[in-house]
C-alpha cells in the first residue's frame, strides 16, 4: 500500500506519492514547509490552506492541477481511500490516512501534540501502521512549557529597553506562533517583521488568526534607534546577512526545538534561546505511539534508531523508513 522510494513514500495501489522530494505525476502533500511541499508536480492534493500556502510561496502555477482535501472526508483514488486529519504542526498541516482492504496506514507528516493557537490540534487516528517523524526523537529533547519561553523573551525586552530583540523564527508557522503567543501574553506593541514573513502573516490573518499590529522592519529615516526596545522577527537565514546589522545592539534570539541544546545556541551566536518547536518532543512521540497502539510503527526523518529501539523495548514492531530529502525548515 505504501513503500519508500527515492522520490518519497509511494503507493503502488493508489499510484500517488506523499510529500515527494522530486516532481511526480500525483502528490499528496501534508503541509507547506518547503521540504515537504515542492513545486512542479502534475497533480497535487492537500488541504485548501496548504494549497494556498504553496501558491503564496511558489506562485499560482506551482502544480498542473490541484484538489483540495476536506478534513476527515474520505476520497477514493484508484481503489484506495484517502483522508486528511489535523496534524497540529502549522496552519493547514494534515496527517494522511491511506486505507485499502481494511488496513489503514497513517502518514502523520510533521506533527506536535501541544497547543498552538495558530493551527488545529493533532487528531489521533486509529490505524494499523503509524508513520511517525523523529526530528526530536531522543530522550534529551523535552520541550519546556511554550508560555514560559515566551515569558523569557518578554522579560528580556523589559530588562533591556534600549536594545532590540531580534527573533529568528521560520517563516511558515513558527513566526506566526511566536507573534500570536506574544499577543496572548499581553504584548500589544507593534511587532516588526522581515519582508519574507509579510505574505504569510497576511494569509494567517485571512484565516482568522489575529496577529495584532505588525510593521515591516525597514529603516526609512535612517535611525536605528527606531527599534530600541522593539521585537523584530525574521527568518533564521536573515540573521546572517546585512539585514540584521541595522538594529541597535540586538539581543539575538532563536525560536526552535534545537535551542534545547545549549552548545547549538552558543555556536549560532544566540544570546537568548527560545525553546519552541513545531515538532513532538520525546514524550509526545512515545506518548502518541502508546495512545494509538498501532501494529507497526514506521519511523522517518530524524533520529530513527532511538525511536525504533524504544518501540522494540515497548512491544511495538517498528522499522526505519530511510526516506531522504527532508530537512525540516520548521523545527
Ligand atoms: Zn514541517
Amino acid at each position: 500500500m505504501l513503500c519508500s522510494t527515492p522520490a518519497g513514500l509511494y503507493s503502488p495501489a493508489g499510484d500517488f506519492y506523499i510529500d515527494p522530494v522530486r516532481p511526480v505525476e500525483r502528490a499528496l502533500i501534508t503541509h507547506g514547509h518547503s521540504d515537504h511541499a515542492r513545486s512542479g508536480h502534475a497533480k497535487v492534493m492537500a488541504t485548501q490552506q496548504t494549497l494556498d500556502i504553496m501558491g503564496l510561496r511558489y506562485g499560482a502555477s506551482f502544480a498542473g492541477e490541484t484538489q483540495a482535501a476536506e478534513l476527515g472526508k474520505p476520497i477514493g483514488l484508484n481503489g484506495v481511500s484517502i483522508s486528511f486529519h489535523p496534524a497540529g504542526h502549522v496552519l493547514g498541516s494534515a496527517q494522511i490516512a491511506v486505507e485499502k482492504d481494511g488496513t489503514r496506514i497513517v502518514a502523520s507528516g510533521d506533527y506536535k501534540r501541544r497547543a498552538d493557537p495558530t493551527c488545529l490540534g493533532f487528531e489521533p487516528v486509529a490505524c494499523d501502521v503509524f508513520i511517525t517523524e523523529a526530528t526530536f526523537a531522543l530522550p534529551v529533547f523535552r520541550h519546556p512549557d511554550s508560555r514560559d519561553e515566551i515569558a523569557k523573551l518578554l522579560k528580556s525586552v523589559e530588562q533591556f529597553p534600549e536594545r532590540s530583540h531580534l527573533v529568528g523564527a521560520y517563516a511558515l508557522g513558527k513566526a506566526q506562533r511566536v507573534i500570536r503567543m506574544l499577543r496572548d501574553a499581553g504584548y500589544d506593541q507593534t511587532i516588526y517583521i522581515h519582508g519574507a514573513l509579510g505574505k504569510l502573516c497576511d494569509y494567517y490573518e485571512t484565516q482568522g488568526i489575529a496577529l495584532g499590529p505588525l510593521a515591516p522592519a525597514t529603516i526609512e529615516k535612517g535611525s536605528t534607534s527606531d527599534f530600541a526596545g522593539a521585537i523584530v522577527i525574521g527568518p533564521p537565514s536573515a540573521f546572517l546577512d546585512r539585514w540584521a546589522r541595522r538594529f541597535p545592539d540586538p539581543v539575538s534570539c532563536f525560536a526552535s526545538g534545537w535551542m534545547r541544546i545549549r552548545q547549538r545556541a552558543r555556536q549560532g551566536g544566540v544570546e537568548l534561546p527560545i525553546i519552541l518547536s513545531d515538532h513532538c518532543d520525546w514524550d509526545e512521540l512515545t506518548g502518541t505511539i502508546t495512545e494509538l497502539g498501532p501494529q507497526q510503527v514506521w519511523v522517518t526523518h530524524g533520529r530513527e534508531e532511538a525511536l525504533v529501539r524504544w518501540c522494540d523495548l515497548n512491544g511495538f514492531a517498528a522499522r526505519p523508513l530511510h526516506l531522504v530529502g527532508y530537512e525540516d525548515e520548521g523545527d
